[in-house]
């Protein structure tokens, strides 16, 4: 059985399932578990936190417009630019494998929708540390932690324009930082790098503006207060099983 209609016969709502915490499938995510259920049931995903749970890092009124406003529109214009193509019934990773020949329309959206729920699930009021796995891994690549995190909000920090900052682990099972402009992500064929992505950042302004104004080095060095690490270490112990 295909992973995707694994997922599909799982018959079980992405609040539900999100609720029951570590008992997810062999091999899923709590991301990439409600990426594939929300494309599925075209069912917009829920936040997995109150709107003011992170404050005072990030602020209710910027979570609320940018969670509901923001990400609710990537997801219903993606929805809606794959209806009647043969990207409504290929799975996400397909999509992106197939992005250049997709049109703006889908490139933005379905990166809007994807890079978005990514984001929210590393997010969390609780914040604990990388594993002792993940953290050899980040000193064997950056030197040590501190240097990796450096890495990253440089990354964030010096981004022109809109778009994201990623922690990834490239082909050759390496682990190195990027940005990538607009709704652009490593998954796509546009690319120019390519991985699997661990954790991300988003630097629109839409993500800090309300709070921080033009201060975005300030809201990148405040969101390290409020990573889920617990969610980063999963991806990387599900993407280096692989
Ligand atoms: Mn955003």
């Amino acid at each position: 059985m295909q992973r995707r209609n694994f997922i599909k016969n799982l018959g079980m709502g992405v609040t539900a399932f999100a609720a029951l915490g570590g008992s997810l499938p062999k091999g899923l995510t709590n991301s990439n578990y409600i990426i594939m259920q929300s494309f599925n049931t075209k069912e917009f995903p829920a936040l997995p936190f109150a709107y003011d749970a992170l404050e005072p890092y990030l602020d209710a009124r910027t979570m609320e417009v940018h969670y509901d406003k923001h990400h609710r529109g990537y997801f219903n214009n993606f929805i809606n630019a794959i209806k009647g193509t043969k990207f409504e019934d290929a799975s996400i990773e397909n999509i992106f494998a197939g992005i250049s020949g997709a049109g703006d329309a889908i490139r933005n959206n379905s990166g809007g929708f994807y890079n978005h729920v990514f984001y929210w699930q590393n997010l969390a009021a609780k914040s604990s540390g990388p594993s002792s796995e993940l953290s050899a891994a980040l000193s064997r690549n950056f030197g040590s932690f501190e240097k990796f995190r450096e890495a990253l909000s440089n990354s964030a920090k010096t981004r022109f324009g809109s778009g994201w900052a990623w922690l990834y682990i490239t082909s050759d099972g390496n682990l190195a930082v990027v940005s990538t402009p607009n709704q652009d992500n490593m998954l796509m064929d546009v690319s120019p790098v390519k991985g699997t992505p661990l954790l991300t950042i988003d630097v629109w302004e839409h993500a800090y503006y309300l709070k921080y104004q033009n201060r975005r080095a300030e809201f990148v060095d405040a969101l390290w207060n409020v990573i889920n690490w617990d969610e980063v270490n999963r991806r990387y112990r599900d993407a280096v099983k692989k």
